[in-house]
């Protein structure tokens, strides 16, 4: 559909980054096209419906980016999903495997009010594991989460299974 097409003439195919044999999807120039990154924002926005959430969560960081677009565009708030060590006060944090090592997520304890209807945003669905960890961390501090979605979706990792009976979107699907 016209959503996707628009999504997947501006995403760039990088090779070998961060390491050699991955192939970066790297979604730059959708974000530095002002059309293009409102149509994506309103997408998201007509999807859920403009009183379907009561915050959103971005991950850091083009999460981020999407987040605060979003939340702007209904009049709701941001809340930071973000690495290790960066929140000033009392977090819940969850621990994920990456390819190597392991990855660690936060977010404050105080960050929902109880049964407020969350919308998780990133930009990439890769193998779900910063989904999982996000979604498990935003119920933690007291959230509902009525959605989960990405930009763009790396279908052959299969993020997806990780994330059964989760409420799945993404706005472009590879
Ligand atoms: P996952 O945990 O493997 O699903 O990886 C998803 C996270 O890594 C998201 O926060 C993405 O921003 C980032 N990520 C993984 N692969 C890519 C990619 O190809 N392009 C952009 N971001 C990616």
């Amino acid at each position: 559909e016209a959503l996707a097409a628009l999504i997947a003439k501006r995403v760039l195919d990088v090779s070998d980054f961060p390491q050699a044999g991955v192939v970066f999807k790297d979604l730059s120039p959708l974000f530095a096209d002002g059309s293009a990154f409102r149509t994506v924002i309103d997408g998201i926005v007509d999807h859920y419906g403009r009183d379907g959430f009561d915050v959103v969560a971005g991950i850091e960081a083009r999460g981020f980016v999407i987040a605060a677009a979003v939340a702007y565009a209904v009049g709701v708030g941001v809340v930071p999903v973000r690495k290790a060590g960066k929140l000033p006060r009392q977090v819940v944090s969850a621990s994920y495997e990456l390819e190597y090592g392991q990855a660690v997520l936060e977010v404050h304890a105080d960050a929902f009010v109880a049964g407020q209807r969350v919308l998780v945003v990133d930009d990439v669905l890769a193998t779900g594991g910063t989904a999982e960890a996000t979604l498990g961390l935003v119920e933690r501090a007291g959230g509902d989460v009525i959605g989960f979605t990405v930009l763009l979706e790396l279908a052959f990792l299969e993020g997806r299974k990780r994330l059964a009976g989760r409420p799945v979107h993404a706005l472009l699907a590879v």
